[in-house]
């Protein structure tokens, strides 16, 4: 028997940056929200990731160059992209998507559409810090460096350009040689460029999740651990079915928001529908640095990420799509080694702890999935955020509540247009 909970409920499925991040803005605009999570708070992709905080560059994986990469990655293990071949059909889909997303027009129309949640991230962020959730354990200050300056440059002209275009802060000079190596004693001379973009933050997400886990608890919103979510039911009453301690319970509400990240796809697909939601895999440790680099640091040619956090190294990189959302390949800590360890100074490599693998929700396009499917009633997703979910993951939040609330989604005082995120636009591009 199916308990109904009173007023405007809403039934959140998943723990992650993004069902936090709604419950949050959901609980601020007065619905009552429980939140059912398979595992514990933060358990998907939302703990050990790089914590950038980037949401006006962020954008979409595919894109022209990317294409070179991926069938590079489907026939070796070596490279930070890897796909594994036996899992290539599954991948099928998805793969067709990402193809058909790769041209330089859709590139440019994804940016676009992200840009519009982008502009209003921070901002989020700072409701959040308002309220006493911990939007800290980081600094400010990227440093993207390369062992070929070429790489270093043609970034620089990028990111500049989105500053012209006001969008970002503008970064500063390329530095070259022992400038960098003054700057950031840490980089191997192996480096042989870099700049710093002064304007991007990052933070501990860990300590995020936590802090938001706690105000939710506190402001009476339901958090129910280890409970699998098995069943989505559409409809005037929407409702899902979740196991329990071995037990199977229903419980139904006004809404539904599936916030699974990478296993959404999964729970939507008895309807017959297939958003292409994949998990692409990310893998992070930490390590003791003799000292730690005052920026955080992306090693653009390796692909891996350096961030100083809780007075060691974290140590982010990889993207693995082998069909899994939680196996652990020791293969992959050993890949980010081998391409970092040549390019950074002064590092322990053999004493690494919190060995990590997340889960990113991957969407062919690239683009987060938000809104409402028309085919299922009530049911909501809040998905796909790709490798971006830390950054755009508030701004989602807020975005459903005023949906929910049957406002329109300003941003920044911008009407943003939400058919760009529509589940159904997947439909079109993955048939
Ligand atoms: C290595 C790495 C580095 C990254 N770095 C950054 C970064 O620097 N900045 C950034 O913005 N993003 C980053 N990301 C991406 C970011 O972590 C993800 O986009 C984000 O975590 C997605 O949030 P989510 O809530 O959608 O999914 P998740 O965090 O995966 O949360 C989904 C939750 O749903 C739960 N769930 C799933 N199925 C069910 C079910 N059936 N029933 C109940 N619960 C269920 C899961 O257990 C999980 O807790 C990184 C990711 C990785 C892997």
């Amino acid at each position: 028997m199916a308990s109904k909970l009173p007023g405007r409920e809403v039934i959140v499925v998943g723990a992650g940056l993004v069902g936090l991040s709604t419950a949050f803005y959901l609980s601020r605009a007065g619905f009552s929200v429980t939140i059912i999570e398979r595992d514990q708070v933060g358990s998907g992709a939302s703990r050990g990731n790089a914590g950038e905080i980037t949401p006006l560059t962020a954008v979409p994986l595919a894109g022209p160059g990317m294409m070179k990469e991926t069938f590079k990655g489907v026939f070796t293990r070596d490279g930070t992209l890897t796909l594994s071949p036996a899992r290539a059909l599954k991948l099928a889909t998805f793969g067709l998507g990402f193809i058909r997303s790769s041209t330089q027009a859709r590139l440019t129309s994804g940016v676009d559409a992200m840009t519009q949640l982008g502009r209003g991230a921070l901002a989020a962020f700072a409701e959040m810090q308002d309220e006493g959730i911990k939007v800290e354990g980081g600094g400010s200050g990227f440093l993207y460096t390369a062992e070929d300056a070429s790489h270093v440059e043609s970034y620089h002209k990028l990111l500049s350009e989105r500053a012209a275009d006001g969008v970002s802060e503008m970064p500063e000079p390329i530095v070259y040689g022992s400038e960098l190596h003054q700057l950031e004693p840490v980089l191997d001379p192996a480096c042989e460029a870099g700049f710093v973009a002064p304007g991007e933050i990052w933070i501990d997400p860990a300590l995020l999740v936590e802090s938001l886990g706690e105000y939710l608890r506190a402001q009476g919103v339901k958090i129910l651990e280890g409970a699998r979510v098995v069943g989505v039911h559409p409809g005037a009453q929407p409702s899902v079915d979740y196991v329990h301690s071995g037990a199977r319970n229903e419980l139904s509400a006004d809404h539904v928001v599936v916030a699974a990240g990478a296993w959404a796809s999964e729970l939507l697909k008895p309807h017959g529908i297939h958003l292409g939601v994949v998990p692409g895999k990310g893998y992070s440790f930490t390590v003791a640095a003799e000292q730690l680099p005052t920026h955080l640091i992306h090693l653009t040619d390796a692909r891996t990420v350096l961030v100083p956090m809780a007075g060691r190294l974290r140590v982010v990189g990889g993207m693995e799509f082998d069909g899994s959302y939680e196996a652990f390949h020791d293969d992959r800590i050993e890949m980010i080694e081998r391409v970092t360890a040549p390019l950074v100074r002064g590092i322990d490599w053999s004493q690494k702890s919190e060995l990590w693998v997340g889960p990113r929700p991957m969407t062919a396009d690239g683009l987060p999935i938000i809104g409402e499917y028309a085919k299922l009633p009530n049911i909501v997703m809040a998905t796909g955020h790709n490798m971006h979910g830390l950054s755009l993951g508030p701004i989602t939040g807020k975005a459903i509540a005023a949906q929910l609330s049957g406002q329109p989604v300003v941003v920044a005082d911008r009407h943003v247009d939400m058919e760009r995120f529509a589940p159904a636009r997947l439909r079109r591009l993955l048939s």
